[in-house]
Parts: C-alpha cells; structure tokens; sequence
C-alpha cells in the first residue's frame, strides 16, 4: 500500500521511481504522503475545546513520529529500505523547528500528542518564530550565536486564510494563521495553531542575532525570547506576548460563535491552559473582546475566570514576570484600564500587598494576575507544587486552596521510547506485548525478567547499539572520537546556575587531577554535555567556557584522554537529544534541591534505562519513591535545609572553598593549564562567583557528589546488578508518560469529554 502510494507522488512530481529518486525528493514526497494520511484520520471533536496557549513548542522534527502515530512506520521503513533507502537519513532532510527554547516548549509538544492520543478536543497556540531562540556555534572554546533558519518552501506548516486585526498603540497588524497537524497514537488528529504576520522581514538580521528591534512590523516574530537586556528588547516581547493572546482570544471567539456557542456560557465549551506567565494577557484580552461583544465588564471577568487556568513552572524569581505598566502603556494600553479593575477588585477584597497584581514600583504582576482570575493553579511536580502552596505562593494558596493542584510533567513515549529507541521498545514488545504503548503502567510486567539473565544481558546489547550509534554520529555531526565501550555519563539541558552544571565541572577537574596522579579509573568515562545559554547571561557563557577549555585540556593529553573524555556537542535540540539519551549510563540531575520544578529529561533517561545521579528535586523525588533507594543515587542537602540556608542567608561559599579539597577543585579554573586554552576574564569571573556568591550552592553539595558519583561508577563495574537496576528502572518508568499527566489535566482542570 505505502509503497505504491510512494511512488504514485514520486512518479507524479518527479518522474522517478523509488530508487531513482534522491533523498530529498523521497522526503517530500513522504511529507504530501503523511499529509494526505492525516487528512483521512480526520479531527477530534467535542461540545468542549481546549486551547493550550504556550510561547514554546519545541516539537522536534515531525517526519518519524508523525509515520509512527498513523501507523505507517515500519510499512514505510521497510518499503524504502528495500528500495536501497534509509529512513535515517531521509529524516535528516527534515529541519527541526525553532519553536522552543528547553522543557517548557518541550513539555508542551509532548502535551499536544498525549491530547490527540487520548481523543481530547484540544489545539496548541502560539508563535510561528522565523529564526527560534539562536543556532549555537562554539567559536574559541565559547558560545557564539547565529539565527536559526527552519522554514522551508513545503513544511508541515500549513498557510490557512485565517487573519485577525491585531491592534498597537498607533498602529494594527494583521495576523495570518498557520496550522501544524497534530497527530495522536492511533487516533484523530489536532492542530498547533501559530500565529505570523506577512511583513515580517527576515533581511533585518545583521551579522549574529542582532535587528532593530524598534521595527515591531518587521520583526514580531523574527525571534523567541528577543535579547530583553535594554528596554526595546522588552517591550518587543510584550508586543510578541500580546500578539500571541490577542489572535488566540480573536480565533476562540471565532470558533465559539462559528459552533453557535452563547458566550455568556463561553467556559462550558472552551478551557484555557497558560502555559507559564506569558500568555497571561490573554485574560484582559479575552475581557476587553467580550466587551466588544456587549458583555458588561463584571459579567466578563466571571466568564473569563471560569475560563482560563494557570501553570506554574518554576520558583526562580527572576521567571515571574512584572511588566512595567508605562511598557504596558506603551504596547498595548487598551488593556491597562481592565488590568487596573482586576488590581481594584483584588485590593478591596485583601489588604496583603504580596497578592496585589500593580506593585508599589507600577509593575504588573502576571502570575498574579493569572492567580487571582483563573480557576486553577498547578505546579509540575509533587515538591514543587508543595513548594508553592508552602512558600513561593503561600499568600494566594491560603485565599484559594481549592484552585491549587498538583501535574507531576510526563513524556510522550512515542518519540521518547518508539522512535528514538525503536530496539528497546521492540524488546519490550517481544517481552510483554503492545498494551504498554497506550497504556504505559503495563511496563511494570517488565520487573518479572529481574533476575532473567537472557534479558538482562539483551538489554545490555541494546545499550551497546546505542552507544556505538552516538559514537558514529558524534564523528559524524561534531567530527569527535569517543570510546563506545566507556562509561556514558550524560547532562543535556538549558545552562544555568540552579542546574550545577559547575558542579559537574569540578567533578571533572578533580577527575583529571586524580589520573594526573596516577589513580586510573576502572572503565574510562565520557562526559557530555549539551546546552545553551541565553546570550545575556554572562555566567552561564563562562561555564559553557569552563567546560570547553576542560575538553581541550583532556584532548591534549596523551594519558588522560584514554581514560577521560570531555564533550560539550554544539547546539543541543531535541533531535540531539534523541540520539544522546538512548545511550546514556548515567543520567545527570544535580540541581540545587527545590530549584528544578520538575525536569523531564530525567524521565527521558530513566525510561531509556539510564541510572539517576540526582539531588532530591522535581521529579527526581518522584523517580526515588518509585524506583527505591538501590536503583537510583541520590545525594546533596534537601529542599528543606536548602530552603532554611536562603531564608537565614547562612551559606558562605568561602567557607567551603577554604577546605582544602574544594580549594583545589575551583583554583584550577584559572590554573596554568586553563589559562593556556582559555580567556582570563572569563574564567577569573567564574572562579570568584564560585567562592564570593555561588547563589546555587555548588560548593555546599561538591563533597557529597563527588563520593556519590564514585560508587556510581564503582558499581557500575558490576554488569549483571546495574543491568537489573536499569530494568527496574525502564520498569517504573510507566508512571512518568504524559498520557497519564494529560489524563489528570482532564480529569481535575479541563473536563473534555
Ligand atoms: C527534555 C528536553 C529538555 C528539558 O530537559 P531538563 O533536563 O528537564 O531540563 C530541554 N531541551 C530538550 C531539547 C529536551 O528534549
């Protein structure tokens, strides 16, 4: 069937058969193929709709999965690996999109297909972002940043002739729709609505990242997160954040009033999710259409707070955000007059100015906002919801208890187990059947082969393949060697402080100093690394810096190098990430207790069968209850003694650094040999946060990593005991599928049917 189909398009494009046809040319015929399949599956429906209103989707490339969920993958593998054809490489044609930016965007992909596999009526809604975030080059062992180009003449993006007017202080734009399906496991399909503007002018982008950014007609969408370290630069994401909600507030309308919905009953048929606070205009948009619409202000703001609820996504401060009003006055000050009732309501009800949504200093709050006029509050992650309700929103939690609640994050085991480990996940076939893909608990039946030595050493062989995957593709894409029989010890994610990828660091060094010593370690290890860090954050450029200068360090070195390996790939993705994550041994997640919310590269890992090296936070608490204390490493000071450390301000770094082992460890950074490869400022400026700030607290937990992380690799040396604790891991693993996040969504917030 697939393959006549194939070579109908390939004959009718291009007059050429299967085998004829380049790699390019199979890719685009199997993306008119795919397209065509989805439209046959047709769309879920309902009385009610969800509309999932997020800044990111970092949806990864489409091709495989999309195949994987119609059901057409293996049909299509085969067809084409019979016509002298890899599937591998056709998929490197595919463009990744540049539509998000870490595991905020990712975890909304993975929401969107859990929603079409569970048959729920619900579309994303968002940005059509030309050049992402940025493209990562490393330049002098340093971060340099490019634009990030995805955008193709045929796409999965698909042109609708949907516009709205989108109104600015002095001036309108008009949108234009664009749809992305939305494929669910076996099921009905959903879209990812995004939203562009068609005088948008990509020629603005001078040499890096940099544009006018005052050019609001010409940029809106030019670029995710826009450099906010000048006040342009902010008050461009404002109008990008209203840009976003206004046109997502204008399509709900449409779509109600096209199904002959009452408006005054608006939250009978729509739900609203805001994903983190930028979409949180969405609710005075949403008030000041209705309003439009003849809806009296009060009535309005009832509807709307039955209508939209909140996600929270971390406790950083710095992550919250407050938007001047003059900025808001500037952008957008048709709402200010409805954002100001919303303060007044909420200030003759409560006389507490930590839930007030203006502050004293006339900025507007967006989480409280969101707080105070949604219906739900959740947090991702059994601590960090505690967390919330405890400390971060203590204040709101006791007015409105009942609005919070808990959604620990999953994954979608389609792209994170089925196409990223299509061995594994036919292994796991063969053992137990087909019921865990839909119904993900069922990998729990694995924990029966615990002490089956057949499966626990195929389990083992299908790591091997892994590891000797990666290695090829590290020559491949980053031109590096490494050792496919060392030790994989992986940590992928955004740079930042609270992730301790420093921490890593000074493992790494005290690693090196100990070979130098003439302490071999027992197998050789390969560290790496993959993130990048937002261009304005000067720390975190000096750690990817640290980290560089590590890895040409251990290169040179003729004795080191066969027992270490340092290595940061260049402009981790999410299709890095598939490849990295199925090889891993050792999964990095070492964030300072109470500061991760979730994490869900932790789940991908687990799930895959790598072992958590891991503090006690997010989800890690969540993958320690569920695995027990043998099959996971744990180590650091918990939430509790870290929350007490920030609220008596009794953490002194220094006092850390003066033990002379630490000492040691954090003098290397601007040591000789550092120096000889790398840039003094930098790496001095690193070296003192560490011992005068370290608001992270890197210091506080390094001895207790470092002995952690040796019997780590000590027990690694027993094959057969870490193989049974990587299957208990893949066992458990059940719990963390997105299927069943997006379930409780439904069931506790959303009520689809
Ligand atoms: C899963 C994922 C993340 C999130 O990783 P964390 O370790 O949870 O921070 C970030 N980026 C990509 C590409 C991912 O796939």
């Amino acid at each position: 069937m697939v393959e006549k189909k194939l070579a109908e398009i390939l004959e009718k494009r291009y007059e050429k058969t299967i085998k004829e046809a380049s790699n390019e040319e199979i890719y685009l015929a199997l993306l008119e193929l795919t397209k065509k399949s989805i439209k046959n599956k047709g769309t879920n429906k309902g009385d009610k709709k969800l509309y999932y209103i997020s800044a990111e989707f970092l949806i990864g490339k489409l091709l495989s999965n999309n195949l994987i969920n119609l059901g057409l993958y293996d049909d299509v593998k085969k067809t084409l690996a019979e016509n002298g054809k890899d599937l591998t490489e056709i998929e490197e044609i595919e463009l990744e999109p540049s539509l998000g930016n870490g595991g905020l965007g990712r975890l909304a992909a993975c929401f969107l297909d859990s929603i079409a596999t569970l048959g729920l009526n619900g579309d994303g809604v968002g940005l059509n972002y030309h050049f992402g975030l940025f493209k990562q080059v490393f330049k002098d062992n340093k971060q340099d940043t490019e634009k990030n180009p995805w955008i193709t003449k045929e796409s999965w993006l698909n042109k609708t002739d949907i516009k709205f007017t989108v109104p600015f202080a002095g001036f309108n734009v008009t949108s234009t729709l664009y749809d992305i399906d939305v494929t669910g496991y076996n099921q009905a399909c959903n879209k990812l609505r995004l939203f562009d503007i068609d005088t948008i002018d990509e020629t603005l982008v001078e040499d890096g990242i940099n544009f006018d950014k005052e050019d609001i007609k010409k940029n809106l969408t030019l670029f995710l997160y826009p450099d906010d370290s000048d006040d342009a630069g902010r008050i461009l994401r404002i109008y990008q954040q209203y840009f976003m909600v206004s046109n997502a507030a204008q399509l709900i309308l449409m779509e109600a009033e096209e199904n002959g919905y009452d408006l005054h009953k608006l939250n009978e048929h729509v739900v609203i999710q805001i994903n983190d606070t930028h979409p949180s205009m969405v609710i005075p948009e949403l008030i000041r259409l209705l309003g439009i619409k003849g809806i009296p202000m009060k009535e309005a703001i009832d509807i709307v707070s039955k209508t939209c609820a909140y996600t929270n996504h971390t406790i950083l401060a710095e992550a919250l955000e407050k938007w001047p009003i003059d900025f808001l006055q500037k952008a957008v000050p048709q709402l200010l007059p409805i954002i100001r009732e919303l303060d007044n309501q909420v200030r003759l009800k409560y006389d507490d100015e930590r839930v007030y949504i203006i502050d004293d200093e006339k900025r507007v709050h967006m989480a409280n906002m969101d707080i105070h006029y949604g219906f739900s509050v959740n947090g991702v992650a059994a601590l960090h919801t505690e967390i919330l309700e405890k400390v971060e929103l203590k204040p709101f939690y006791d007015i409105y208890p009942e609005k919070f609640n808990n959604k620990t994050n999953g994954i979608t085991f389609r792209r994170w187990l089925l196409h990223c480990n299509n061995e594994l996940a036919n292994y796991i076939t063969e053992l137990i059947g087909e019921d865990y893909k839909t119904n993900a608990d069922k990998l729990q039946d694995l924990g029966k082969f615990v002490n089956d030595k057949a499966v626990l050493n195929k389990l083992a062989e299908i790591k091997q393949h892994n590891k000797t995957a990666l290695k090829k593709y590290i020559k491949e894409t980053e031109g590096i060697d490494i050792d496919d029989h060392s030790i994989f010890d992986i940590q992928i994610k955004r740079l930042h402080e609270y992730k301790r990828q420093q921490m890593n660091v000074l493992y790494i060094i005290n690693k090196y100093l100990e070979i130098k010593d003439g302490k071999y370690p027992t197998t050789p290890i390969t560290m790496i690394f993959g993130a990048k860090a937002a261009p304005a954050y000067i720390i975190a450029q000096d750690i990817i810096h640290a980290i560089l200068c590590l890895q040409q360090i251990i290169d040179n070195d003729p004795v080191v190098s066969k027992y270490l390996k340092v290595v940061m790939v260049e402009n981790y993705n999410v299709t890095k990430a598939s490849k990295l994550i199925p090889a891993c041994d050792v999964s990095e997640q070492i964030s300072l207790a109470s500061k991760e919310a979730s994490g869900t590269g932790n789940m991908k890992f687990m799930l895959n069968g790598a072992l958590t090296l891991g503090t006690e936070d997010g989800a890690n608490v969540e993958i320690h209850q569920l695995v027990g204390d043998g099959n996971i490493y744990i180590f650091g000071e918990s939430s509790e003694q870290v929350i007490e450390h920030y609220e008596k301000a009794d953490y002194v770094s220094k006092e850390y650094y003066e033990k002379e082992n630490i000492k040691e460890l954090v003098d290397f950074l601007v040591s000789d040999e550092m120096l000889a490869v790398g840039d003094e400022e930098n790496l001095t400026r690193l070296w003192k946060e560490l011992i005068n700030k370290d608001w992270f607290m890197t210091l506080l937990d390094i001895e207790d990593y470092i002995k952690t992380k040796e019997q780590v690799f000590k027990d690694y040396e027993d094959r057969e005991a870490w193989n049974k604790k990587v299957l208990v891991n893949i066992s458990k693993a059940g719990f963390f599928s997105s299927d069943r996040t997006i379930a409780e969504y439904n069931r506790d917030i959303w009520k689809l049917k």
